[in-house]
């Protein structure tokens, strides 16, 4: 079993539609994949679709899922959440308020950008993110189309986009702890997304996890691009102490990203023990 539980589609910042997903999912060889856009289910009709429309024999499983943009202690940090009701309205609420958000800030990002004598244009940037749930990935690869740096990883330098970096401007983001509360209340799993991924910025501390396992959340992302062998080791005991399962999973992006999708896998026992915690949707078996 080959279970990729983190991938992006154009719904947010990746680059393939769900439908591409879906079939770069089957020609990776995965039997598992999630889809997991930036605070949007809105790829999931077409995902689905997809899902359901394969010929015999090439059999996926797609997880419907999502990112969401967190903050605690003034740290940045991702909250994965798998399963969940898309219909229950205070989970639903809350990603809407952080898409709307995303866009006032990119109109400011690229007005900083301007300013900052780089000759993007909202416009552009609006072509590049289509519907998507826009961020600064987008704006990066304007920045690229423009010149002004070689790949969308050099946009997220202090020089642009990083954290606190020079074009850089806050968007809503939702305190974790809620976040956990909200993704349970709604039957899914919450699962904290590359929690020592040190090159975005400061990680959240060996103490914040535990608080966070305690208000129920279920796993921890340890097999990813941006972990060390270190981080990884570190974080899979840190789990084990916590009772956490503990995933892999490529963080999928396609074009926007060099990680290849299946690059990092999910054990096929931490991936029942996401299934044995969810109640508020099922995978879709095409
Ligand atoms: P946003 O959601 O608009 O705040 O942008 C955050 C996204 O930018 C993350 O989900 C990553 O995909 C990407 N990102 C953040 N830091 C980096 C980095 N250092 N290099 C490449 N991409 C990054
Ligand atoms: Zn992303
Ligand atoms: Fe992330
Ligand atoms: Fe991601």
């Amino acid at each position: 079993m080959r279970i990729d539980l983190h991938a992006h589609s154009n719904a947010s910042d990746g680059t393939d539609t769900p439908a591409e997903l879906v079939a770069a999912a089957v020609a990776a060889g995965l039997d598992v994949v999630a889809l997991t856009d930036h605070d949007t289910i809105s790829g999931y009709p077409a995902a689905i679709a997809a899902v359901q429309a394969l010929p015999a024999g090439r059999r996926l499983t797609l997880v419907p899922g999502a990112e969401l943009s967190c903050r605690v202690d003034g740290i940045s940090m991702h909250l994965l959440a798998y399963l969940f009701d898309p219909e229950e309205p205070a989970f639903a609420q809350e990603r809407e308020l952080t898409r709307t958000d995303r866009f006032r800030r990119a109109r400011l990002v690229v007005e900083r950008c301007q300013e900052l004598g780089a000759p993007i244009t909202w416009e552009q940037v609006e072509r590049i993110a289509q519907a998507g749930s826009v961020g600064r990935p987008h704006i990066a690869s304007a920045l690229v189309e423009a010149g002004v740096v070689a790949t969308v990883s050099d946009a997220f330098s202090s020089d642009w986009l990083a954290d606190r970096g020079r074009a850089d401007v806050p968007k809503h983001e939702t305190d974790p702890f809620e976040a956990v509360k909200l993704v349970r209340a709604a039957g899914g799993v919450p699962v904290f997304a590359h929690p020592g991924a040190v090159k975005r910025g400061r990680t959240v501390s060996d103490q914040v996890i535990g608080e966070l396992a305690a208000a129920g959340l279920g796993g921890l992302e340890v097999d990813h691009i941006d972990h060390d062998e270190p981080t990884r080791a570190r974080l899979r005991a840190l789990a084990a102490e916590l009772g956490l399962f503990t995933t892999g999973s490529s963080d999928y992006h396609g074009s926007r990203k060099t990680v290849r999708l299946g690059e990092f896998t999910t054990a096929p026992q931490d991936y029942q023990a996401l299934l044995d915690q969810a109640t508020g949707a099922r995978p879709i078996v095409g």
